[in-house]
Formats: structure tokens, C-alpha cells, sequence
């Protein structure tokens, strides 16, 4: 597991021992957008591009519901339904792709399936309350 010793898996959650694959953040922010991807695939793909180094995953008021929307033909962005955005995070929670705990304000991604590294993302949640004590919101 995490922890600042780099992303290593070690077993996953069978107990079977696994590698990793890089896959671009952008990539992840990208297909979390395209309606053309089914909800579920879409809402995994948002808790990717947006996890942080404890596989939390926060989105401001109706940030998720935007990101699940969808292109409208005169230009914008049409909001996802908030029974849309409950069902997509009842379904990747029941599937596995996102934990118990998960809601629209804050996806949490398991971290036998996906971890980073990246010094752009913190070790907080607001949502959840971890690691505030020592920590400000710098925004
Ligand atoms: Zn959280």
C-alpha cells in the first residue's frame, strides 16, 4: 500500500500478488466526460483522474454531476441528474470500483486497484475529515 515508499501493491484484495500499469491522469479526466461511456465506466474514471495519494477523490457541489453530464449540441455542458449521480455511486460501490463511504462530494477509490504518487495531490479529505489537523485548505 501507499505511504510515501512509492506505489506498490503486494497482494491485491484476493491475496494474489499484482503488478501495475502508468495510465496518464488527463487520459482518465478525459473519459470521465464523454457521455459516450456508460455511468458507471464514467464514474470510475472520475475517481481516478481525481484520487488523491489516500485514494480520495473530492468534487465541489455539483462539480461530479458536471463531469457526468454531457455535451450539449449548441456548446455547454448539460448537468447529470442528481438520481443519475446517487445511482452511478450506489453502482460503484455495490461493483467494487469505489468504497463504502463513496457519495457525490467525495469518490473513494479502493488502493489495492489504483494508487498515485503524484506530488500534486495531497494526503486529505475534507469530506471524510482525514488529516485536517495539520493541514489548511491552501484554496
Ligand atoms: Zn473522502
Amino acid at each position: 500500500m501507499s505511504g510515501g515508499k512509492g506505489i506498490s501493491f503486494g497482494q491485491d484484495n484476493r491475496g494474489q500478488q499484482t503488478g501495475w500499469i502508468a495510465f496518464a491522469v488527463a487520459e482518465h479526466e478525459i473519459r470521465a466526460r464523454d457521455s459516450r461511456f456508460t455511468v458507471i465506466y464514467r464514474i470510475e474514471q472520475a475517481a481516478l483522474a481525481f484520487a488523491n495519494k489516500i485514494g480520495h477523490a473530492e468534487f465541489d457541489d455539483d462539480e461530479l454531476a458536471l463531469i457526468l453530464g454531457r455535451e450539449l449540441d449548441l456548446g455547454g455542458r448539460k448537468l447529470a441528474g442528481e438520481s443519475t449521480v446517487r445511482k452511478a455511486v450506489k453502482d460503484g460501490i455495490r461493483l467494487g470500483v469505489l468504497l463504502e463511504g463513496s457519495n457525490r462530494r467525495c469518490l473513494i477509490v479502493p488502493q489495492w486497484a489504483a494508487q498515485t504518487e503524484w506530488s500534486q495531490r495531497d494526503s486529505l479529505c475534507h469530506e471524510h475529515r482525514i488529516g485536517l489537523r495539520k493541514h489548511r485548505r491552501s484554496a
